[in-house]
């Protein structure tokens, strides 16, 4: 049976290039980049390297990078790191409804802190409410915290121009770019973001490391204390092998970006086409345009993501419903949710994330697969 492995926006396979590069740090190069002998020196000259590589993909300075477990730490540390340590300033941040948990259940932590926590509401594609942005800026908002690209619906936010209104109000920006990175120009500068959070292995890197870009100055209180690594901003000795591992597939993915995104794009269409035109009560959610090049996502009438997927499955097709982090959940999808969809209607999310190794043989055999999973799970007859 073929497999079609549709679900690159859960996770990645790391690819050759990266496990090459990583090979060796873990027993020929095994250092502490803390020590002061050569196999120390070994370490800390890769991890320098890498920092370098990571730095002039984000076109910062390699100072201003701050490796974490991924991108789950990377969101916490910006949120909490930088609303803790700017408490003295204000007390009001503001992010929107549909992020990651990542930075969701930071907020909430926020709040039990004594924080203020705007969640900006949404359109019916997921944009963002700008208008609602400029009323909630105000003098006491130390912090906006609003993701690059949505990972349920593939939504991309006008990041500049959120991270101007909100450094006129004299606040902190902060993006979430997991889903972003491989996909989209990750240039902090022009992006105009203080802190931006990247996770390898969405990018066909390692599993828990990722990096966090904190521009220099940005007050950032740690979330790990009993160490100096990181010039204090995390402590704890460095996943040297891990950190290489991320360089080097964050550089691939940058020098591969514009045509990958290009191929990705045009099977997303022929899937989003052929998905709304062959699979009666098939909805998509998100954007036709302004959506991240390889994420299809839909809702299905009357039947829930969670039971098409088991079919799928069975036909060789692994997708989501939704994010990676809430599969099993039978609640609704806070992400359709705001985009205006009854809790009915957001529990039968389906999510079809495309990569490197999908083919247009991969969609035409979704598109064959799928109108019969939906046909079958709406009648309730068994798939064999
Ligand atoms: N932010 C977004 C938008 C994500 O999609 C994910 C993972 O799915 C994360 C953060 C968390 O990243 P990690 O799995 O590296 O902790």
């Amino acid at each position: 049976m073929r497999t079609v492995y549709l679900d690159h926006a859960a996770t990645t396979p790391a690819r050759p290039e990266v496990l090459d590069a990583m090979w060796p740090f873990f027993a020929e190069v095994f250092g502490n980049p803390s020590s002061v002998h050569e196999a120390g020196l070994q370490a800390k000259e890769a991890l320098a390297r890498a920092r370098e590589a990571v730095a002039a993909v984000l076109g910062c300075r390699p100072a201003e990078i701050v490796f974490t477990s991924g991108g789950t730490e990377g969101d916490n540390l910006a949120l909490l790191g930088a609303a803790r340590a700017s408490r003295s300033r204000g007390r009001h941040i503001i992010t929107s409804r549909i992020e990651h948990d990542a930075v969701l259940e930071a907020c909430r932590a926020l709040e039990r802190e004594g924080f203020r926590v705007t969640y900006l509401p949404v359109d019916c594609e997921g944009r963002v409410d700008i208008a609602e942005l400029e009323r909630q800026l105000d003098s006491d908002t130390v912090l906006v915290s609003i993701m690059t690209a949505n990972n349920e619906v593939g939504t991309v936010q006008p990041i500049a121009e959120i991270g101007k209104l909100a450094h006129a109000a004299g606040a902190l920006f902060h993006t979430d770019a997991v889903q972003a990175a491989g996909a989209l120009s990750l240039n902090v500068e022009s992006l105009g973001v203080d802190l931006l959070t990247i996770s390898a292995h969405k990018i066909y890197g390692p599993k828990g490391v990722g990096a966090l870009y904190a521009q220099r100055g940005t007050p950032l209180a740690p979330l790990i204390h009993g160490g100096e690594q990181e010039r204090g901003r995390r402590a704890g000795t460095e996943n040297v092998a891990g950190v290489v591992g991320l360089a080097v597939a964050l550089s691939l993915a940058e020098r591969e970006r514009e045509t990958e995104a290009g191929r990705l794009a045009q099977l997303r269409d022929r899937l989003i086409d052929g998905v709304l035109e062959r699979t009666p009560g098939a909805h998509l959610t998100g954007p036709r345009g302004d959506r991240l090049p390889g994420h299809a996502s839909f809702y299905l009438d009357g039947v829930s993501g969670e039971s098409v997927l088991v079919d799928l499955d069975l036909a060789g097709i692994q997708c989501s419903s939704g994010s990676a982090c809430k599969a099993g959940s039978t609640d609704p999808s806070h992400v359709l949710t705001a985009l205006g969809l009854a809790p009915g209607l957001a529990r039968n999310g389906l999510r079809m994330t495309l990569g490197r190794g999908t083919s247009a043989g991969d969609v035409d055999y979704v598109l064959e697969t799928l109108p019969r999973v939906v046909a079958e799970a709406c009648s309730g007859a068994l798939v064999t």
